[in-house]
């Protein structure tokens, strides 16, 4: 397979590790956030602690909305009380559906926006078509899936051109 992908920035480990200083470096003013396995559990409508520091921390320095593939009105509308921050759904990734609304919203040129997501064909695929930075995090609950998920994460990580 021929690794198309290239995100800016590769982390092995989940979105809490994602520096301040590093979006900085890369005059990073708006954040779009995927939901599901990067900042929240599937199905949970629930903040882990960690998350939850580290989204109170980013929401002091930068624009952000979420933008996920659930299609779940009901369900949307828990998260966005959880989290308090715009959050649109039914956003088929890598299609361009929800971006228009999220890039309203964020009123930011693309080169200043990041993408963070924990899916290579969805999250950074759609990141890398408009310009946005890309950065790639490893899954809330990886450490806890089953093995048929585990090996489809490894068969759409090798899309990832390593650095
Ligand atoms: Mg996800």
């Amino acid at each position: 397979m021929f690794p198309f992908l290239k995100p800016t920035l590769i982390y092995n480990d989940d979105v809490t590790k994602v520096h301040i200083d590093e979006l900085k470096k890369l005059n990073i003013n708006g954040l779009i956030l995927d939901l599901d396995n990067t900042i929240m559990a599937p199905k949970t409508a629930r903040l882990d602690l960690p998350v939850k520091y580290w989204l109170e921390v980013m929401k002091q320095n930068f624009k952000i909305v979420v933008l996920t593939n659930n299609k779940k009105a009901f369900y949307l509308e828990a998260v966005r009380q959880v989290l308090e921050l715009p959050v649109i759904g039914f956003a088929k990734k890598p299609w361009s559906v929800g971006i228009k609304e999220a890039l309203e919203i964020l009123n930011l040129p693309n080169d200043n926006i990041a993408i963070i997501g924990d899916r290579p064909l969805t999250d950074i695929w759609l990141g890398q078509r408009y310009g946005f930075k890309t950065i790639l995090v490893r899954a809330l609950t990886a450490h806890i899936e089953p093995k048929w998920k585990y090996f489809l994460r490894k068969l759409e990580w090798s899309f990832v051109k390593k650095q």
